[in-house]
């Protein structure tokens, strides 16, 4: 069939059927008809007002917009995939790490640089933070102005959309291209080939031969590439340096991106390494903390001044290990001292009193074939004196095991002291300093192991969060001392009246959170109230004066789907509408 045939039959099968012809209707029977398959069209129009309504704000929203216009022109279905993937993998791979940014940048800011004032470095990030109005075009210019003052060049990127009258290089404060003090013998001024060989030379000795101390080829090629830019001086001998320094430049993106990829291994070996640590000595609290604390540390991203804090901290952690495995070994080497006397000891009382069996049975003998009283005697002469040096003996065996057992007492609770030393050591990572209570992070480890218990165990956990009545006031009228005196009263009426199995943490200023594991909402209600009451009974002292100290407080049980902040939240808004309500009482959130 012809298209002008299969055209017609497919009006007339429309009617026949009395189905609307409408453009949908006419396509799907035309194709049925021609048996063949259809084709999807490609929407261009509708492409390209989507691709025209996209941002193009920065020059990464510009690449992006740019790529799929061309994929819609070229009616390219391939295209448009990979656009996309390219957008989706690139914001997989590297979100803005806003917060290495800024601290970069205050470092950055702070630090002296000999070629750029503190003045010129503000008014250079002015510039940049002015002009820059969408996130992701201030994150790329941010970052830009930081490579160029860590180069101390000119500043490229700020300039980059703003309008190319703007004299920004000057307000960068950007370096004049030859060295000053960099250059121990500067070749004459005007010279600039010669300083740019020279700078060049010396980037490649220096700089990059740190970078390459793993190469040792590519070192010696950086070192040669040196000697040729130091010797070069013709454009024949520069244009081939040029093509040399291209080959040279390929090779070092390869070497860097190895290195890259070595550093984060490395960093992942490590991660590996302290998990299986954590793992091992799961009971070992106050290595614990040290370990957290490490693991904190490899959380942010890295700097040198981080890798030492965590040299640091592993240091302690070893240190501290191999004191008290000393101790240890110390007390085990007196335990097996004792073990050894006691088994001395037992062998020579045994062989006595085997003496003395032996002496009482023929005691025993001649007392039965005693015929007069005075034998008699002499018998029982011989009894005492076997019995007496019988009994000296176990004395003494006696009062020697009692020495050793009391060194052995000592060595082990020196061990014990040992253990508490290092488990309070770690433990300050995790609390709060003035009042002892868990500090936030000690909180949040808390929650966490308390929460995953309630959830396995399907069983309730409760969160009171609790926030002083007045306090600003009590501050203002008796000084900032007492204030804090009273928050470590409260702190200590409120450790001694909940459960040795609640938690009491420190949750800001005057703010105290309870965590109640296998608690119901009203019996947290009642154990808070109970505090409540605890507290108005102790009162709390200044000066001999009685000083009332009360909260109010939300509590909150926490939902089986819930998450410990959830809770929390829910808990201060009841602690809120408990001050709303009058202060000095508890409310289920
Ligand atoms: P409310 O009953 O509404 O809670 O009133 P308040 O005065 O307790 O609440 P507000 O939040 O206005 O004031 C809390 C005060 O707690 C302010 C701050 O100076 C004080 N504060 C926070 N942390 C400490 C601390 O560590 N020591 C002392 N002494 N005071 C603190
Ligand atoms: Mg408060
Ligand atoms: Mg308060």
């Amino acid at each position: 069939m012809n298209p002008f045939e299969i055209a017609r039959e497919t009006l007339k099968r429309l009617a026949q059927q009395r189905t609307p012809p409408t453009p949908d209707n006419y396509r799907s029977l035309y194709y049925e008809i021609a048996g063949t398959v259809e084709h999807e069209t490609f929407p261009e129009k509708s492409f390209k007002a989507l691709a025209g309504s996209l941002p193009r704000g920065t020059p990464e929203q510009l690449r992006f917009a740019r790529q799929l216009d061309g994929a819609i022109g070229d009616r390219n279905w391939d295209g448009l995939k990979s656009a996309l993937a390219d957008l989706l993998n690139k914001h997989a791979a590297e979100p803005p790490n806003w917060s290495a940014l800024i601290r970069d940048l205050v470092l950055r800011l702070e630090a002296r640089q000999a070629d750029l004032t503190p003045a010129r470095k503000r008014e250079a990030l002015d510039h940049v933070l002015s002009s820059s109005t969408a996130p992701d075009l201030l994150y790329t210019r941010l970052q830009g102005l930081l490579k160029n003052w860590a180069q101390g060049g000119a500043l490229e990127t700020a300039t980059e959309a703003a309008p190319p009258a703007e004299t920004a290089a000057d307000s960068s404060g950007a370096v004049p291209p030859a060295p000053t003090s960099a250059s121990p013998a500067a070749p004459p001024a005007g010279n600039t080939t010669a300083d740019l060989l020279d700078l060049l030379a010396q980037l490649l000795e220096t700089a990059i031969g740190i970078v390459l101390a793993d190469s040792p080829e590519m070192a010696a090629e950086a070192a040669r590439l040196a000697q040729a830019a130091r010797s070069a001086r013709s454009p024949a001998e520069i244009a081939a340096l040029i093509a040399e320094m291209k080959r040279f430049g390929y090779r070092l993106h390869f070497v860097a991106e190895d290195q890259a990829e070595l550093r984060a291994s490395l960093l992942h070996l490590l991660h590996l390494v302290i998990d299986n640590i954590n793992e091992l000595v799961i009971d070992d609290q106050w290595l614990q903390g040290q370990i957290a604390t490490v693991l904190e540390l490899f959380g942010q991203p890295l700097n040198l001044r981080q890798l030492d804090e965590v040299e640091r901290r592993m240091k302690d952690v070893i240190y501290k290990q191999s004191a008290l495995k000393k101790s240890l070994t110390d007390a085990q080497d007196q335990l097996k001292a004792m073990l050894a006397t006691f088994v001395d000891r037992l062998a020579g009382f045994s062989a006595s009193t085997g003496n003395y069996h032996d002496k009482i049975e023929q005691c025993a003998d001649k007392i039965s074939k005693a015929s007069d009283i005075s034998e008699l005697t002499a018998v029982l002469d011989e009894v005492m004196h076997e019995t007496r040096a019988v009994q000296l003996d176990a004395q003494r065996t006696h009062d020697e095991l009692q020495e050793m057992r009391k060194k052995v007492e000592a060595a082990e609770s020196e061990v014990a002291r040992l253990q508490q030393e290092l488990a309070s050591a770690s433990e300050l990572v995790r609390h709060d300093p003035l009042t002892g209570a868990l500090n936030r992070k000690g909180m949040d480890d808390a929650l966490d192991t308390e929460v995953a218990r309630t959830k396995r165990h399907g069983s309730q956990l409760c969160l009171a969060l609790l926030d002083i009545d007045n306090f600003k006031k009590l501050n203002d009228s008796l000084g900032h001392a007492v204030g804090d005196a009273a928050l470590v009263h409260l702190a200590k009426v409120v450790g001694e009246t909940i459960r040795p199995e609640d938690t009491l943490a420190r949750y800001g200023g005057e703010e105290f959170v309870v965590l109640l594991p296998n608690t119901a909402l009203e019996d947290a209600i009642t154990a808070m109230t109970r505090v409540q009451r605890e507290l108005t009974r102790r009162f709390f002292l200044h000066n001999n004066d009685k000083v009332l100290i009360t909260f109010s407080c939300g509590v909150a049980e926490l939902g089986a789907d819930e998450t410990a902040p959830a809770a929390l939240q829910r808990a201060d808004k009841a602690m809120y509408l408990a001050k709303r309500a009058g202060k000095n009482r508890v409310l289920a959130g």
